[in-house]
């Protein structure tokens, strides 16, 4: 798996990040060296052409070292890769060549990135946000919340979803995209301890007129928003297609081992079938994310396949991380075992980027099937509820 820059991405290629794995996830932080060897290794440039700053790799070639380093440690996977495949790809996409500096400083991991969508009081509703673009003298502020963003905590900038306060006569979209910088007055942020995928940085970003230069507003029609979440589908799904293959690897070692009954686990007709199924979902899981990948790098949204992907792919890590920490036993539900980490990212990727009950709707929605559209809920009505 070569590039044509002569790279070579495999698990060993990330060997010292994964020999810090358990150590990143209890510290809670990325360690410095991670961020130097992903620099090093070529990583954050795998997704981006060489004239801004990348290798050109292909899609077979993001797709395997995505899934290697996600293998090594997760949580630094996510990061870099909201930044640099995420971020990178959607400055690439609605950005121009003003922007180009900044996709190459994502790809030397110079800069790193935060996608800035969900908010407090809405998730996957995200008609209801409520972060606002106004325009000022020399170009715009930003004003509201962002939460549960992965990079908040220590991203340089953030590709930012926000409405637009729209002079009369402006009959533009209603939404944008801002490059917002974020190491400047108009921004604060906050932490948020979490389950799984610890290394992660995850938190908030409070803007208060935050200043946006004028080339760094988009605007955007809302439709656009599923281009950033396809990306984020994909990469969560690789993610967790890793995680399940960490998982089953170390359930496979120890069902070797482990001796009950006067002979391994690993000779058990129960844990065979255990086993076995894992196997099949992974490989499964696996063949259909190199498939949504070549496509989408060749240009085709490819969104209903993605939607699938991320749906299957996600909730399989949750089931193959949960008969691995089933076949370890109470090893396997003890603080630190290399299993109880895999089962407690594989959940945060069900949730992450648009959560899998929400997607299953969208998957029916694209058949022909309803509602695409709630109508307004009546609190008072018998069938709702109460008002609180
Ligand atoms: C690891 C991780 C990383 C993240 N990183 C980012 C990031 O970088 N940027 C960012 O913007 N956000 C990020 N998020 C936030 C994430 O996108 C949201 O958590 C997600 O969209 C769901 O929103 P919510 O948590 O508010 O859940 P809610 O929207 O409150 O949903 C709660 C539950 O209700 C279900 N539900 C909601 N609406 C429907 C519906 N119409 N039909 C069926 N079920 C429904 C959901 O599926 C979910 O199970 C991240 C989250 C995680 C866990």
């Amino acid at each position: 798996m070569r590039t044509d820059t002569g790279m070579y991405f495999d698990v060993e290629s990330f060997a010292a990040i994964a020999a810090r794995a358990a150590q990143t996830d209890a510290a809670g932080s990325i360690p410095e060296e991670n961020w130097q060897e992903l620099a090093d290794t070529g990583y954050l440039g795998l997704f981006h052409p060489r004239h801004l700053g990348g290798s050109g790799a292909d899609a077979a070639i993001q797709v395997r070292a995505m899934e290697a380093l996600a293998r090594a440690c997760s949580g630094t996977y996510w990061a870099a890769t909201v930044s640099s495949l995420l971020c990178g790809n959607l400055l690439a996409t609605y950005g121009d060549e003003r922007h180009h500096d900044l996709i190459r400083s994502l790809a030397t991991g110079e800069r790193l990135a935060a996608f800035a969508i969900v908010e407090t009081a809405a998730g996957s509703d995200a008609g209801t946000y409520r972060t606002l673009v106004r325009r000022t003298t020399g170009g715009f502020t930003v004003t509201g919340e962002k939460s549960r963003i992965t990079n908040a905590p220590r991203a340089d900038l953030a590709v930012t979803l926000a409405r637009r306060d729209k002079p009369a006569g402006d009959d533009g979209p209603d939404w944008c995209l801002a490059f917002v910088d974020l190491n400047q007055p108009g921004v604060r942020r906050y932490d948020i301890p979490h389950m799984g995928l610890r290394g992660m940085p995850w938190g908030g970003l409070v803007f208060t007129d935050a200043h946006v230069d004028e080339a760094d507003v988009v605007p955007v029609p809302f439709t656009e928003l599923a281009e950033g979440m396809t990306w984020g589908w994909l990469l969560v799904s690789v993610a967790a297609v890793a995680t399940a293959e960490s998982a089953l690897a170390a359930t496979v070692r120890h069902a070797r081992q482990r001796v009950s009954y006067g002979r391994p686990l690993a000779h058990m007709e129960g844990v065979h079938a255990q086993i076995a199924d894992s196997r099949t979902q992974i490989d499964a899981a696996r063949v259909l994310a190199q498939r949504c990948a070549a496509r989408r790098v060749a240009g085709d949204s490819a969104r209903q396949l993605i939607g699938m992907l991320k749906v299957y792919a996600t909730e399989m890590a949750v089931e193959v991380t949960q008969r691995a920490v089933q076949i370890h036993g109470a090893a396997g539900v003890t603080s630190g075992h290399e299993v109880e980490r895999h089962y407690r990212d594989a959940q945060m990727n069900v949730v992450g980027a648009f959560a899998t009950n929400r997607l299953r709707e969208q998957i029916a929605e694209g058949l022909g099937l309803g509602p695409a559209v709630y109508r307004p809920f009546d609190w008072l009505s018998p069938a709702g509820l109460s008002r609180p």
